[in-house]
């Protein structure tokens, strides 16, 4: 049912924003000289948001002995660790990632055929600023994820982030590897990874093969934090840990997608960049809080509409533009 419906109505809506929006972007792509002298945007701020795919909390930061995340749990201790921040739209992998990368819980098809309905943080970025598309990066081992990054779309090519479109990233290993490439060559400001072995796994039901693809993921994407934590680009950036979705509670733990607490509650760990280390932080948050949240932090000016920022940022403190 849900499905149905969201292939018939995420067309018509999308016809309804590029009619709305194409007029305005293309007076922004004319006035970027006069934008860019606008916003204060420090280009040494930098954001690495890393997503571990279905990691449901009960096995990461939820498991007060941490077992199954090692080198995340000994990584928290030197940022804030936020422990009920929650999915509050639909805990599937498109809508859950569109949510992180624009502040709102929209309605996008599962299967990877919908761009974003509204501008992610990497298009406000590139907006803002006048950054070229390689001040932005959007890597991902799900390929439906690069229709997010703009791939496969002829809209606004300036705006895409830097993907490998034509190139699938086999596996998380390889990720690690593009990513740490990449972003050395290009430094971009804001860069979006995402790990999918623990979503995978879950989904083949084998649970001894989740829990070893959640250590893996851990010990991935921490490793990828310490190559990119001794690059000077990012020596001072603001790393992000979070997820897209978790899983069902109980017997149905393969799958996920529902409200139930397992897929809702995700977590939350920020390193970096002037977060304070070795805090807990137990105030309710929700994700479309991040995406606000970190563009303050960068620098950007955000449209009403979008959720209070989540305190504990640094970018919380600062003045309203
Ligand atoms: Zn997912
Ligand atoms: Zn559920």
């Amino acid at each position: 049912m849900e499905k149905s419906k969201t292939k018939h109505v995420a067309p018509a809506i999308t016809a309804l924003a590029y009619t709305l929006l194409v007029p305005f972007l293309f007076a922004c792509s004319s006035q970027r000289a006069a934008i860019k002298q606008e916003v204060a945007v420090d280009p040494t701020h930098k954001v690495v948001v890393i997503v571990l795919d279905g990691a449901r909390y009960s096995e990461t930061f939820g498991d007060s002995t941490r077992q199954h995340i090692p080198y995340l749990s000994a990584l928290a201790s030197q940022g804030t660790l936020f422990t009920s921040f929650y999915n509050d739209g639909l805990t599937q992998t498109m809508a859950g990632h569109s949510t992180l990368l624009t502040g709102h819980y929209d309605v996008v098809d599962n299967g990877g055929y919908d761009s974003l309905q509204r501008p992610g943080i990497m298009q406000l970025y590139q907006r803002q600023t006048g950054a070229p598309a390689t001040a932005t990066v959007m890597l991902a081992t799900k390929g439906k994820l690069r229709s997010f990054a703009g791939c496969g779309s002829e809209v606004q090519v300036e705006e895409h982030a830097l993907a490998l479109c034509g190139e699938s990233i086999d596996h998380d290993v390889m990720l690690v590897q593009k990513t740490e490439s990449i972003l050395s060559t290009h430094a971009p400001s804001v860069s979006y990874i995402s790990f999918s072995q623990p979503d995978y796994a879950g989904h083949d039901g084998i649970w001894e093969g989740y829990i070893d693809a959640l250590k893996l993921s851990d010990s991935l994407a921490v490793a990828l934090y310490h190559r990119l934590r001794r690059q000077p680009a990012y020596q001072d950036a603001l790393f992000v840990f979070t997820n897209d979705h978790g899983r069902h509670l109980g017997e149905r733990w393969a799958d996920h997608g529902d409200d139930c607490a397992g897929c809702r509650h995700i977590m939350l760990l920020a390193i970096g960049g002037g977060m304070p280390a070795d805090v807990i932080v137990q105030e309710r948050f929700s994700m479309a809080q991040l995406m606000p949240t970190l563009s303050k932090y960068l620098g950007l000016s955000l449209a009403v509409g979008y959720q209070p920022l989540i305190t504990h940022f640094p970018s919380a403190t600062l003045p309203s533009q």
